[in-house]
């Protein structure tokens, strides 16, 4: 596919180098490295980073597990801010989102690094990337806000990695997406301190986390976190404004079975109510779970059932073809109002504020004017530099990983 053009003007801070690769050096003389506020000294001498439960605790010119926060000269700095791994326009249906704007374009980045270590990580080629040329495409917080409204955007996703480690920039943008009315999206493993996670979520409109299953042996064994702090911040969210789902992907004999499944839901009815999406999605094999099979489409029918047996509204299936578990039926009137096709919708039968057109009743989510019809193509973006293509526009083409969202 070919990619998009966008003009943007040169990142504020533009770079006398744009780093090389292998060159893992920390300092702020580079332009796209910043000072950051989530920190505090420990009495032996070493500087804790308190964005994340990792609680790195950092010498000088160390980095931290995410790789793209570490010390340098007696602070914490973030070495990724106005640097991306790539630009797409998506379905906002991809991240997944099923209730935020139906049906229109989403322009989707990420950066590099991530704050756990997955073992079956599905964008792993950026978020485990130490290299410094992942991060070739260049923007500042404006130039974003602009190309996604040329782009005729209603949103930018932070996604393929985790906004968490890189929130001071996803701040930023979201704050210039909001100025030119474009919503800023989350999408994140949710692990993330309470500080950093009030701000961070403050900037945003909505958010997709994951869950990345209910027990904590599973969270310590094969993401090398913890349980409690993905709940934790489920828990704030359900006290804001941002709209947010939820989406656990089942990995066959790991996190898929009916007791597993069922506590989740329980926990889910009772923390975040009813109407907050729940998304089961299909495992690929990858990284460094390539010997277990994909998720047959009978274990995302199953965990569906149950969900909405322990009251849950809207429980969505992905990565599979399954048209009634892509749909959403209304929870008055149990009548089909959102019918999808993977990211394609179908019949709609909502009112532009989000009414079921056949009894009247509410369905929770953002919706602003009829559905969009975005569809299902996927948009490589290609962000070049006003006066000539920069040292930081090498790519020729936006990462895109298989199954990333
Ligand atoms: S954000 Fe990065 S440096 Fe900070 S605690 Fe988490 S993994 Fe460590």
């Amino acid at each position: 596919m070919g990619s998009t053009e966008v003009d943007v003007d040169p990142p504020r801070r533009r770079p006398e180098r744009a780093g090389s690769a292998g060159d893992d050096r920390l300092s702020l003389d580079d332009p796209f490295t910043v000072p950051t506020d989530y920190w505090h000294p420990l009495p032996d001498g070493r500087i804790q980073c308190d964005v994340c439960p990792r609680a790195c605790k950092l010498h000088e010119g160390q980095r931290g597990l995410c790789f793209v926060r570490g010390r340098v000269d007696d602070q914490v700095v973030l070495a990724s801010y106005g640097r991306s791994s790539g630009f797409c326009v998506d379905p906002i249906e991809k991240k997944p989102l099923n209730h935020f704007l139906p049906g229109t374009p989403v322009l989707s980045f990420g950066t590099a690094g991530c704050n756990l270590a997955c073992r079956f990580c599905q964008n792993w080629d950026i978020s485990k990337s130490r290299e410094i040329d992942t991060l070739a495409s260049a923007a500042g917080p404006e130039a974003l806000a602009r190309a996604a409204e040329q782009l005729g955007c209603r949103s930018i996703a932070f996604t393929y990695n985790d906004p968490t480690i890189f929130l001071e920039y996803a701040m930023d943008v979201a704050d210039a997406c909001r100025e030119r009315g474009i919503k800023a999206v989350a999408v994140s493993a949710g692990y993330i301190n309470e500080a950093a996670c009030r701000d961070l979520y403050s900037h945003m409109d909505a958010a997709n986390i994951d869950l990345k299953a209910f027990s904590e042996q599973f969270y310590r064994k094969v993401t090398f976190g913890k349980l409690d702090n993905v709940l934790a911040t489920l828990d704030h969210l359900r006290e804001t404004d941002v709209w947010f789902e939820v989406t656990t992907l089942l990995i066959p004999g790991q996190n898929d079975s009916d007791d597993e499944i069922a506590k989740q839901c329980d926990w889910f009815a009772e923390h975040l109510g009813p109407d907050v999406p729940l998304h089961f999605t299909a495992f690929h094999p990858d990284f460094k779970m390539r010997d277990i099979p994909r998720t047959p489409p009978a274990t995302l029918r199953r965990a569906r059932q149950l969900a909405r047996e322990r009251g849950l509204h809207h429980v969505y299936t992905g990565n599979v073809h399954d048209a009634d578990g892509q749909t959403t039926y209304c929870p008055s009137c149990g009548k089909p109002v959102i019918v999808r096709d993977w990211y394609v919708l179908g019949e709609y039968r909502l009112t532009d504020d989000g009414h079921c057109v056949h009894c009247g009743a509410s369905v929770a989510g953002v919706f602003a004017g009829p559905p969009g019809e975005w569809g299902s193509r996927r948009q490589p973006v290609r962000l070049v530099e006003r006066g000539g293509r920069g040292p930081h526009d090498r790519r020729t083409s936006p990462v895109t990983a298989d199954g990333a969202r």
